[in-house]
């Protein structure tokens, strides 16, 4: 069952936008590229931002919306089993151990899927998204690492559709999935597999440049960052080296303004959508974080598992009260002076919580976040723009009255 039948003389006369045109969900596009292709005609269903609707297509995808009194359900979406895991052997330039990579790589080498959309970058901007459809490992390779910008992964779709190619892997992030999940039935395959990511706090191409000058001792030399479960953001640089700054000695002020829109609008940090997601926040340090939602997602991890060590997914600490604390502070844009912030840094990264409680405390400090922001900024939309399971997760929380 899916969410739109096919249509496809009419979406073919549908004509896609030109670059730089405003966006049907105006400064709420995340740019997930589904309007730079004549999908545009089902934009209204499918955009994230225009047409909240998680519990249906969560049922479509896996049979199932997820089970608000159960609380892995309700944190992390449907899910038949989450590990930790890593790759024995990790790929050189991956942004973690490159088990997305991996699994797309053996995707296309076993011929279940003929083609990957996946997202390399340009020539000439190491950051700046390239969405392709790869053909060979070689450019699935190329597309490793994170592009920590928005990017139209979506805008490859009518070349699909244009190559007859019936087998597919869309790896992506939740808002180009929630897109994605809605026209599926319209790109004329007979299997899509999709492999996500978490993801939270994206950018504009623009953006990144703010938060690379405001934040990083060395902005043009940094070659990948995280966000890490230590309560520190790591910067890799050209040469290897590694710089570490504190979230708390983050300049609150001057960055509040540099994440999209969109993002400070999201509620689908999980990529709850996708068959198999894999992130880093439910793990210990160092390894991923595996959550198998559905048959196609177990099917996806099955033909990596002997090229990956893994162990049981743990949860320690509490982290109620930090959430909690956080909220005025970032409301206000506290910046602590960093021999402070390095300094609680240390402490939180000992007694703070852990594993799965790590993920939460991210879900629910950025989930009271952007409810705040929807509200202040969109308050016609939060009622029906939040789904579900977010309100729960923000109800525990006392919000500023305005
Ligand atoms: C913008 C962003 C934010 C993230 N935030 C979190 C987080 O807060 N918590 C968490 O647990 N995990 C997060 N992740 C996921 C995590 O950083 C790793 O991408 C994931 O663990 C896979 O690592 P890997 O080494 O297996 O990936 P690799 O083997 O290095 O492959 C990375 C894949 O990501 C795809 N990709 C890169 N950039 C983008 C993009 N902008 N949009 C869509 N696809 C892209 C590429 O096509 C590539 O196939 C985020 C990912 C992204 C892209």
């Amino acid at each position: 069952m899916t969410s739109l039948t096919p249509n496809s003389a009419k979406h073919k006369q549908a004509r896609a936008l030109k670059p730089g045109a405003i966006r049907p969900a105006k400064e709420l596009c995340s740019e997930c590229g589904l309007c730079d292709t004549y999908y545009i005609h089902y934009v209204k269903e499918a955009c994230a931002f225009l047409n909240q609707q998680v519990a249906k297509l969560e049922q479509q995808a896996h049979g199932r919306s997820r089970n608000l009194d159960n609380p892995d359900d309700c944190y992390f979406g449907v899910n038949q089993k989450m590990t930790a895991a890593r790759k024995i052997k990790p790929i050189e330039g991956a942004q973690w151990t490159g088990i997305v990579s991996t699994i797309a790589i053996e995707m296309l080498n076993s011929g279940k899927v003929e083609g990957v959309v996946c997202v390399q970058n340009t020539k000439e901007d190491r950051f700046a998204p390239m969405p392709i459809i790869a053909r060979t490992p070689e450019e699935i390779l190329a597309a490793r690492v994170n592009k920590p910008t928005l990017s139209p992964n979506l805008s490859v779709l009518e070349q699909v559709e244009k190559s007859g190619m019936k087998r597919l892997l869309v790896i992506g992030v939740g808002c180009q999935i929630q897109a994605l999940r809605t026209v599926e039935q319209q790109l004329g395959l007979e299997k899509l597999y999709v492999l996500g990511t978490p993801c939270v706090d994206n950018v504009t191409r623009a953006g990144l440049q703010k938060f690379l000058e405001t934040t990083s001792h060395s902005p043009e030399t940094v070659v990948h960052y995280e966000f890490m479960q230590d309560f520190r953001v790591h910067f890799k640089h050209e040469d290897g080296s590694i710089e570490k700054v504190p979230f708390f000695g983050l300049n609150t002020k001057e960055l509040k303004d540099v994440f999209a829109p969109s993002c400070m609008s999201c509620f689908d940090y999980v990529n709850s959508l996708a068959d198999l997601v894999v992130g880093y926040m439910g793990a210990p340090f160092g390894w991923q974080w595996v959550v198998v939602r559905n048959n196609k997602g177990l099917e996806m991890l099955d033909m990596v598992q002997n090229q990956l060590e893994t162990q049981p997914v743990t949860s320690k600490g509490d982290r109620k009260q930090a959430v909690q604390q956080s909220i005025p502070a970032y409301d206000q844009g506290v910046t602590l002076p960093m021999w402070a912030a390095k300094m609680m840094g240390v402490v939180i990264e000992k007694i703070g919580p852990k594993g799965l409680e790590y993920a939460r405390f991210s879900i629910d400090s950025h989930f009271t976040r952007n409810y705040l922001y929807v509200k202040r900024n969109h308050p016609e939309k939060l009622e029906a723009h939040v789904p579900d399971y977010a309100k729960r997760i923000v109800e525990q929380y006392k919000l500023p009255d305005s």
